[in-house]
């Protein structure tokens, strides 16, 4: 096996970039960490901030449906 040396360099991409408009890292976020704008880990169900603070976790379904 040949160790060819790739460029494995790369500069430190900012894990703070400003995402376009798809947040794939969380599929949904609960209430409490939409409002708080904070990372929700999507666990169900009760995620871990709201579970941390005993606050009651709520889902809201995606309604596309706008009336
Ligand atoms: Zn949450
Ligand atoms: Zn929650």
């Amino acid at each position: 096996m040949s160790s060819t040396q790739a460029g494995n360099n790369r500069p430190q991409q900012d894990d703070d970039v400003d995402a376009p408009r798809v947040p794939r890292r969380t599929p949904m976020a609960c209430q409490f960490c939409r409002g708080r704008k904070l990372k929700c880990d999507g666990v169900r169900p009760t995620c871990g901030n709201c579970n941390r603070r005993g606050f009651p976790c709520n889902y809201t379904p995606v309604n596309s449906a706008e009336k």
